[in-house]
Formats: C-alpha cells, sequence, structure tokens
C-alpha cells in the first residue's frame, strides 16, 4: 500500500497489523488495560491504522507510532469517564477545537448547512461532556496575520548571500514533518516560523482560556478534531511554549471521521449548541472561512497584504493562473509588465517535490508558496475524504467542495476578536511575547532547532 502523499521510492511504508508501528488504535486504552470500562465504551471502537497517516513511516519512530495510536476515541472517552467519577483530582476541563475544514464534512454527513452542522457537532460534544467547543479559524487568523508580517519581512531583508525568499508555508503538519525530518537544509530556513492554527490554538487553550478560567495547562485535556492523521503527529512536537508549562499543546486529535463514526454510533438525544470563544463571554458568529476553495488561505490573505504593504497595490479577487496541473497554480501581481509578486499553491506530493527540487537548483520563481500535503487541500485529507476501499471519496470531496466555497469569507485583519487576543493575551501585536507565542522554529534531519534569523 502507498502511503498517502509520499512516493520516494525507499519509502517503508508497511501494511501489516502485526508491526507496532502500525498498530490498531483497537489496542486496549490504559483504563479499558486496569479493566475500567465506562458507559462511552461502545463507542469507541472506531479502528484507525498508522498506514491511514501521510508520514512515510520511515519518519515516524516507533515511539511516536504507539503516541499517534493512543490518540483515539478510546483515549477521549477515559477522560470523558474519569469525570464522572467521585474522585475530581483526576477531572479535566475538556476542550475540543474543531478545524474549520473539518465542518464541511459534517454538514455533507448529516445533511445540514454548515452553521446547523457545526450546531449539531457542538452540541453533540457537548451531550458526552464537552465542556467548550471553539471554532479554530481564530487560529488561523493568528497564523495568516503572522504570516503576513514575516513576508514583509523577508521580503525587505532578502539578499543574495541570505536568501530569504521564497518563504514557503507552514501551517500543513504533513509538509513541515516531511520538510524537517527528510529535507533539512536549505530547505527548512525557507519555512515560514509562523505556528501552524494547531498550535496556536494549542496555546490560546492552554495559555490565554486556562488563565481566565484560573486553570493551570494541565488542568485541560484540549482533543482537535482535523480533517488528516498528520495532526496526530504534530501533536506529538516538542516545541512547546514555555507557558504550557510542559503540557502539550493537543492532547488528542480525532479526525472528522472518527467523530462521525462516534455521532452514528451514539444514541444520546442532542440538543443543538452554539460554538463558545476565548473569552467565554458570548457565543460565535456565523461560520466564516478564509480566502481559499480548500485551505486556510495563507498565499491569497498574505498576497494582499504584500501588495498594499510592498506596492501599495490594492487586490481584490485573487486570480489563479494552473501550471503543471490543478494543484499547481500561480498568481501574480503585474505592473507595467513587470512582475513585482510571483506566488504559488503546490499541493500533492508530487508538486511539493518539484518545488523542492527547483528550490535547491536555485531556479524557484516564487517569492511564497503555499504548501499543502494533500492533492486537491485539506478537504481532502485522509480523514475525512476516504471511501471505505481507500481511495479518495470523489462525490463527497465535491460536495464538501461547495459546501466550503459558499461559506463567506473573513479577511482576518477585520476580526476584532482578535486584536483584542493580541492586546490582551500578548500585550499588542508588536510585543515580545507573540514571538514564543506565535512563533517556531524548525529542526534538520538530526539538527537541532533553527530557522532563518529574520531581523524582528
Ligand atoms: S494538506 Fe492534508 S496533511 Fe496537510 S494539514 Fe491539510 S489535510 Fe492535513
Amino acid at each position: 500500500m502507498k502511503c498517502e502523499h509520499c512516493t520516494r521510492k525507499e519509502c517503508s511504508k508497511k501494511t501489516k497489523t502485526d508491526d507496532p508501528e502500525n498498530a490498531s488504535v483497537g489496542a486496549p486504552s490504559p483504563a479499558q488495560d486496569s479493566g475500567e470500562k465506562g458507559e462511552f465504551h461502545k463507542l469507541a471502537d472506531a479502528k484507525i491504522l498508522l498506514s491511514d497517516c501521510l508520514a512515510c513511516d520511515s519518519c515516524v519512530t516507533a515511539e511516536e507510532g504507539v503516541q499517534v495510536s493512543q490518540q483515539n476515541a478510546r483515549d477521549f472517552f477515559r477522560v470523558l469517564n474519569l469525570n464522572k467519577k467521585c474522585d475530581t483530582s483526576k477531572h479535566k476541563v475538556l476542550a475540543v477545537s474543531v478545524c474549520p475544514q473539518s465542518l464541511p464534512y459534517f454538514a455533507a454527513k448529516l445533511s445540514l448547512s454548515v452553521t446547523d452542522a457545526s450546531r449539531r457537532l457542538c452540541g453533540f460534544l457537548k451531550s458526552l461532556g464537552v465542556h467548550y467547543v471553539f471554532d479554530m479559524a481564530v487560529a488561523a487568523d493568528f497564523s495568516i496575520l503572522e504570516s503576513q508580517k514575516e513576508f514583509v519581512r523577508r521580503y525587505h531583508q532578502h539578499s543574495e548571500e541570505e536568501p530569504m525568499l521564497p518563504m514557503l508555508t507552514s501551517a500543513c503538519p504533513g509538509w513541515v514533518r516531511y520538510a524537517e525530518r527528510v529535507l533539512g537544509h536549505p530547505i527548512t530556513p525557507h519555512l515560514c516560523t509562523a505556528k501552524s492554527p494547531q498550535q496556536v490554538m494549542g496555546s490560546l487553550v492552554k495559555d490565554y482560556f486556562a488563565r481566565r478560567q484560573n486553570l493551570s495547562p494541565d488542568q485541560i485535556f484540549h482533543v482537535i478534531v482535523a480533517p488528516c492523521y498528520d495532526r496526530k503527529l504534530e501533536a506529538l512536537r516538542e516545541d512547546v511554549p514555555t507557558a504550557l508549562n510542559g503540557s502539550r499543546a493537543a492532547d488528542c486529535v480525532l479526525t472528522s471521521g472518527e467523530i462521525i463514526q462516534m455521532m452514528e454510533q451514539s444514541d444520546l438525544s442532542v440538543k443543538d449548541a452554539a460554538m463558545d470563544t476565548l473569552s467565554g463571554d458570548r457565543k460565535e458568529e456565523e461560520v466564516r472561512r478564509h480566502d481559499s476553495t480548500s485551505s486556510d488561505g495563507h498565499l491569497a490573505h498574505v498576497f494582499r497584504h504584500a501588495a498594499k504593504e510592498l506596492f501599495n497595490e490594492d487586490v481584490g479577487e485573487v486570480t489563479y493562473r494552473t501550471l503543471r496541473n490543478k494543484d499547481f497554480r500561480e498568481v501574480t501581481l503585474e505592473k507595467s509588465g513587470e512582475v513585482l509578486l510571483r506566488f504559488a499553491a503546490a499541493y500533492g506530493f508530487r508538486n511539493l517535490q518539484n518545488v523542492v527540487l527547483k528550490l535547491k537548483k536555485g531556479r524557484l520563481p516564487f517569492h511564497f508558496v503555499e504548501v499543502l500535503a494533500c492533492a486537491g487541500g485539506c478537504l481532502s485529507g485522509r480523514g475525512q475524504a476516504q471511501a471505505e476501499d481507500g481511495r479518495a471519496d470523489r462525490a463527497l470531496l465535491r460536495q464538501m467542495e461547495g459546501i466550503y466555497a459558499a461559506i463567506p469569507v473573513r479577511a482576518p485583519e477585520t476580526s476584532a476578536h482578535v486584536q483584542e487576543l493580541y492586546q490582551e493575551w500578548l500585550g499588542g501585536a508588536d510585543s515580545p511575547r507573540v514571538r514564543e507565542a506565535l512563533h517556531t522554529a524548525y529542526q534538520g534531519p538530526g539538527q537541532p532547532a533553527s530557522s532563518r534569523d529574520i531581523k524582528w
């Protein structure tokens, strides 16, 4: 069986379930090991193989394989069940953050509008015992805004002796892991240092939200609902901000498909509910997306910001031109016949490899590339767009694309909530705390964490 994105000849992806790295998550959880059976145990039978995950397993150590396989519905129900026991010292506040690209999947599966699907999902999770459900779009706002600022900095500091461009996006954990574990230098210095939405959400929940609720980070069990398995690997990332006090940004990642299985197997009566906000004092507005048909929209938002900041040009609609295939497209800003900015979107492993090869040869003609490991973008993540035979479910994908495209776009700059959070949480958008909370450094194979030395 070929892995999802990787086409490397030396890829050693294994398919047998007797391999510990491919172990099914049907293995008993610690609670079940000790004979503990909660009322939810029947719902927790979803079986996932590590072979469903992106990362060719040459990138995944045996220990990581075990840790990924432990992020499953059983672990989630273990915490829910502990919360029902008398020993309050073991109780956790359960917070679930939902990726924007998961919502079209729930809308399609539940035959609801995206707003109603989000309310149904939220109501279901709360009926299980989840305390808070958040929309992760707020974390994507931060990731995009920090990427915008970094691109402009890199553009000004770029020189032949010290190339800062192209800037490659870092929101996709499948791509970042491949860059760190396999490519290393000279690719990792081009990765944008802005944290991915999942990492930002971890800091928001375990730092900002925890402090507002007078909780320590380890009193919160933070679950992410995501379209892919790669996010489970991302949850193991060791670059944890000091404010989290050793607690992981995400304790468990469940795919959209795992959640829908729970919903299908549940006979709980569900009352729809609106999502929560991190400030805890109001409910979220209507569902909004960023400017992209299948991702968080880093390309379009960074492009508009750069055009304005660097050339005082207002860009309305971002127009893509297809290059080699529909997953490799470019966007240019031109004036008097001169190309001022050249951005590209490269999705899927083949296009990603093409970008890497050209960059190594110094022949990549772009200032910025939005790199995503999944062909078709995040809606195609294997945790939600896979048919039973293991192939992409094209009909479902088309349905999700239509649903996602119909969600109104909101530019991150226009979110008053995000501006308030910058002030209240970090002391301002230019405060030194922004660097620790919202940026990261990258490792190369066998190398310590490093990134381009950008002047702040
Ligand atoms: S492109 Fe695929 S692997 Fe990357 S974050 Fe999106 S769904 Fe996950």
